[in-house]
Formats: C-alpha cells, structure tokens, sequence
C-alpha cells in the first residue's frame, strides 16, 4: 500500500504510487542538477570517445531548455549578476574536453588582482597576464547546453529532464548498498541507475540520500552582487578587492565600461544594501573603495536613519574622495590604486546570497560521485567555488574513463575512489586558506590589522610567496 506523506498533494501522490508500480528506466549515468558543475560532466561525458556510449540522464528543477538554453540565442543587452572568475585550467576544461563554445564576446579576461586592506595601507599587487576571465554563470550553462544539442545525442544516449525535481531515492534492494538507486522523479517516472551523480548544490538530495556527512558552517555573511555601469573604462583591466571589517568588496571586469560586484557583508547591511535607492547604493560603492571604515560606518547609520538625502550622500562621498585622491603625490596613482568609478548600478541586479563553508567526508560511495557545490561550498573571497566543481568534473570524466579502459563498473567505488582521492586534499587546502582569510579580515582589532599589514607588505616584495598566491588564484580547477 502506498502511504500519502503529510504536506503532499492527492495528485503529486497519485503519481508516486503509479511510479512505484511501473518499472523502472534503466540509465548509466544519472546527474541530479544541472548548474555548471552538472552540466559540464554530461557535455564532457557526451564528448569523451571512451564515454559517449554510457546512457546518460540530467535532472534539473529549473527551466533549462527555456530560460538558460536561450540565453545563448538571445543573449541581453546587460550582463546578468551572476558572474565568477573563471581560471584557465576550468576554460580550457570547459572548451577542450566538454566541447563547449563560450560565448567569447561577454567573457573579459583581467591581468591581476589589487588587494588593499580597508583598516591600513598594506597593499598586495598581484599583476599576472590572463590571471582569469569574468564570466556569466548563464554563459558557461547555455554554451553546454548548446554543445549538448549540437552532439545530436541519440535520445536513448543523452536525456535532459529540466523542470524536474528529484523526489526521492532508495536503493533498489534496501539491503545491498551496491544495488543500483532508483530515482523518483516528481513527474512520476523512476530511473534506475549504475552511477547516481550528486551535482545537486549545497542542499544536496543526493548527498543526503548518500548519508555522507557534511561539515561546516554559515559565515553569517551574505554577498551582494550586482552589475556596473562605470564613468570610464579601466586604465588597467584587472580586479580590485578591498577587505572592509565587514568583509571583501570586489569590483571586476566585464568587457567595455561595464564590471560586476561581489560586495561580502554582515546580513543587516546585506538588506540595507540591497534596499536602497540605486543611486545611494552606487555612491556607496564608490565610497568603500576610497575612504575610511568610519566614514562608511557614518553614512550607513545616516542611511538607516533616513537622515541623509540622496543628494547629500553623493556630494559628501565626491568631496572626501576628491580630498583622498588630492593627497596622493602622483596623480596617475589614482589609476593604480583604485577601481574605475561607477556611474550606475543596474538596479535589478542588485541580490544578495548567504555564504558558508561546506565539505563533504567523502565524495563517492557505492554507486554515488559528489561533484561541485554538493560536496563544497566556500566563500567567494578568492573566487574558487565553481573552479573547484570544474575540477571534481575532470577528475570523475578521468575516472570514469580509466575504468571503462579496464572495463570495469564505473559504479563501483573501486572505480570512483581515485576521483576522490585526487579532489579532497586540494579543495581541502583551498576550503582552510580561505576560511583563514577571512577570519584574519574580519576584524579590526590593531594588533591582528598591524600584524596582517606586516605580512602582506612582505609578500608583496618576496616574489615566489606572490608568484604562489598568483597560481592558486590563476591555475586552480585541476
Ligand atoms: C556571491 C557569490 C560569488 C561567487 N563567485 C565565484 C567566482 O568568482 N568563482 C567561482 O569559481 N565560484 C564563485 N562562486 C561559487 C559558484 O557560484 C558555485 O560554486 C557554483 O555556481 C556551483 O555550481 P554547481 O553546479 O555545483 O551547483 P548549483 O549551481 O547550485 O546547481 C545545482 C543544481 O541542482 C538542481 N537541484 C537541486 N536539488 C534538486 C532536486 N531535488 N531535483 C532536481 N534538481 C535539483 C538545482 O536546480 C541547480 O540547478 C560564487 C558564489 C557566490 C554566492
């Protein structure tokens, strides 16, 4: 008999139980999620001469063949807010293995990242040709998708089930973890599959289902992103991150007079950020790439208190950074030290996301991979969240064909573990170097601003920890 779950619809009900009666469709490979990470390991799974025969389904509860697959037909005129450095190693993965035509005109690759401390003068210039591009996360979705209709899978082959949620799963004999998992859909179908990928984002069902554990914690900060408008285009094209007591702002390049913000703040000023009239909005950008936390601390309280008008804000945040510019000795340092300013904040762009640290135990088990978000997540401070799901993606496709090559079931852990034994030290080493940034910058207690300073101006003039820090801004993926 079929138990209807509290909180579930007769319909939704009606469907599970006549999904249960009918067998169910067997696939080699079952990806739940379809973001970058998902995506990517169906295209290169589809374009690897020793993979492209596996069976392949990708599920998705958002609307891809829609809204992301048109994207790349009907690209808007603005850049979209969800924008991520990109490193070489995940471009080239992306181009080379998964097949995938980006859609080269709204990339911009920078040079070099300006890092400055907002409570001192400590300053790390890190100048690198090609460090990353600035990429639209709907750019690297849309180009997969497009690779994927253009290989004409056979729809035996390749299946995508968008507008699709994963109901539940269990294994296909409740007592052998090796039994392959069945997947119900919220559509009423069942798929049975050899390998059930989780590339399902930090809430992971698959993940959950795996019952592998997942440890860490809510920073109890949000990003704010948003896309600009800038008066001038970049003297030099490459990123500028400042880090406030509150947590990094950064500002990067998008091509033309355009760039796009991550701004990492406390939850209340999260919402006050994004609450805001646009144009005190953007004066406050330009003012917290400038002056000193006090003076930003003065202009939210005015802000809160609807004490101040917007007219005010902008002539008391041009006044003070003029007067922070006239001091400089050298004018063209202007250039150098700060980012372009902006002229205006697509105010639809503004959002803001809760950012945590996550890692999995594990990525595999019996007949499961973890990839991407699933098995991490980290805040966005150097940038490394999707670069690193690039990597498990490169990794698993590696895996897999190594133990197709020994004809070997690619479900099996014996066939999955080297996937994981690769992946784990190095996500875990960047998870800890980020995590400590941003305890080191989350303060502005003297002793710890004054001893962080000392240790940046060293690095900043010992080229091989620089060189260092370059790489792994530049050449994580895999
Ligand atoms: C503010 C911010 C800035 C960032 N900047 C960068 C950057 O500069 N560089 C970088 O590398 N990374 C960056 N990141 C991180 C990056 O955005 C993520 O790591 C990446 O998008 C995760 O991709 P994913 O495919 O693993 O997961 P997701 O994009 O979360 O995709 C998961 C998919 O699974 C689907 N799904 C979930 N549950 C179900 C279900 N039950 N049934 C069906 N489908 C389901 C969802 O619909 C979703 O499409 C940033 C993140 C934030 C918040």
């Amino acid at each position: 008999m079929f138990l209807r779950p509290i909180g579930i619809s007769k319909e939704f009900s009606r469907r599970l139980a006549t999904a249960a009666a009918q067998s169910p469709k067997l696939t080699d490979v079952l990806i739940v999620g379809g973001g970058p990470a998902g995506l990517t390991l169906a295209a290169a799974i589809k374009s690897s001469p020793t993979l492209q025969h596996l069976s392949t389904t990708l599920v998705d509860a958002g609307d891809l063949k829609g809204k992301v697959a048109s994207f790349y037909d009907n690209p808007p005129d603005e850049y979209t807010n969800r924008v991520i450095s990109l490193t070489p190693p995940s471009r080239s993965f992306l181009q080379h293995r998964a097949g995938a035509s980006l859609m080269q005109d709204r990339i911009q690759s920078y040079d070099g990242l300006y890092v400055t401390d907002g409570c001192s003068t400590a300053t790390l210039d890190m100048e690198r040709d090609t460090m990353a591009c600035m990429i639209e996360i709907l750019n690297v979705q849309s180009s997969l998708l497009k690779r994927l209709s253009d290989l004409q899978p056979d729809p035996k082959a390749f299946q995508l089930l968008d507008k699709t949620k994963v109901a539940s799963i269990e294994y296909s004999d409740p007592e052998d973890i090796k039994s392959w998992p069945i997947v119900t859909l919220d559509n009423g179908e069942t798929y049975k599959t050899r390998l059930l990928v989780g590339a399902d984002g930090f809430n992971s069902p698959v993940r959950k289902f795996s019952k592998i554990q997942s440890r860490g914690w809510f920073y109890n900060r949000f990003g704010v992103v948003a896309t600009m408008k800038l008066e001038y285009p970049p003297y030099k094209i490459r990123g500028w991150q400042r880090f406030l007591p509150t947590g990094p702002i950064a500002h990067l390049p998008l091509p033309g007079e355009n760039a796009t913000l991550v701004w990492s703040t406390t939850e209340p000023l999260s919402k006050l950020l994004t609450s805001l009239p646009v144009e005190q909005f953007t004066a406050l950008v330009n003012a917290a790439f400038v002056l000193e936390d006090a003076d930003m601390k003065f202009y939210y309280k005015q802000l809160e208190n609807g004490t101040m008008s917007t007219e005010e804000l902008i002539e008391d945040v041009n006044f003070r950074t003029e007067q922070v510019y006239d001091s400089l000795q050298v004018e063209e340092l202007v250039d150098e030290i700060y980012p372009p300013k902006v002229a205006t904040v697509l105010s639809e762009s503004r959002a803001r996301f809760p950012l945590k640290l996550s890692h999995a135990d594990t990525y595999c088990g019996e007949r499961i991979a973890l990839v991407g978000d699933a098995a991490h997540t980290t805040h966005p401070l150097a940038g490394q969240g999707l670069n690193m799901g690039q990597g498990d993606v490169e990794a698993l496709v590696d895996a897999l064909e190594r133990a197709t090559s020994r004809g070997s079931d690619i479900g099996s852990l014996l066939s999955l573990e080297p996937f994981w034994a690769e992946r784990y030290p190095i996500n875990n080493m960047l998870l800890g170097i980020v995590d400590k940034l941003h305890k080191i910058y989350s303060t502005d207690f003297a002793p710890v601003v004054a001893l962080r300073s000392a240790g940046v101006n060293i690095i900043n003039n010992f080229p091989p920890v620089k060189n260092l820090i370059k790489g792994i801004l530049g050449e994580s993926g895999k």
